[in-house]
């Protein structure tokens, strides 16, 4: 069968992340690409361990399933390893807009409320083991920050 990539990956970019909704799993830049014999959509876990990833890959069967690709397979890629690298511009602004402050290698976060970079980290943990907790020291207001890795 000839695999149609750009549906294949149209479905994909309707599939949200688990944990930031806001973020589809393209944005997010873990679809690494659609390849054929067998037919399969090659998709790198944002790290190894996140619970998420299991989520992820049970949502993806179901958008093919449902948008009639049930003979595409899902392969898990684990190199090179994702990086938030990876995360698309829309996927950094709708991060932004969602109140996460995108992932950045610089050593200061930018505050997702009020733009202040004056700005500590209080937890390595925040929400979920792939985010950190920041806290803005203009504004006050508490905040979470994809990591780096
Ligand atoms: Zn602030």
């Amino acid at each position: 069968m000839t695999v149609d990539e750009a549906a294949i990956l149209a479905v994909l970019d309707k599939v949200p992340d688990p944990e930031i909704p806001v973020l589809s799993i393209t944005d997010l830049g873990i679809v690494r690409g659609v390849a054929e014999d067998p037919p399969r959509v090659l998709v790198t876990p944002t790290y190894t361990g996140c619970p998420a990833t299991i989520a992820i890959e049970a949502s993806i069967r179901e958008a093919l399933d449902k948008a009639g690709f049930d003979a595409v397979g899902i392969e898990r890629v684990i190199f090179p390893p994702w990086t938030t690298d990876w995360i698309s511009e829309r996927g950094r602004q709708r991060l932004k807009a969602y109140g996460i402050a995108p992932p950045d290698p610089s050593a200061t976060a930018e505050c997702p409320q009020c733009g202040s970079t004056d700005t500590e980290e209080i937890s390595r943990f925040g929400a979920t083991p792939c985010k950190a907790q920041w806290r803005c020291k203009a504004c006050l207001e508490p905040f979470d920050r994809f990591k780096c890795h």
